[in-house]
């Protein structure tokens, strides 16, 4: 059993259930909420993992 953290809120996220998923830049982010999905659309860069390098 794995589990994601909500980038926006950060929850913890059980990948059982259904979650919004997005993908950016080729990673997917797991949003517990529409609400989540929205601001993480509206501001990816905030949100996502920064690449070391
Ligand atoms: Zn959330």
């Amino acid at each position: 059993m794995s589990h994601h953290i909500d980038p926006v809120c950060g929850k913890r996220l059980n990948t059982n259930k259904a979650h919004i998923v997005v993908s950016y830049e080729g990673e997917n982010y797991y949003l517990c909420c529409p609400m989540c999905q929205k601001e993480f659309e509206r501001n990816p860069q905030k949100y996502a993992k920064r690449k070391s390098r």
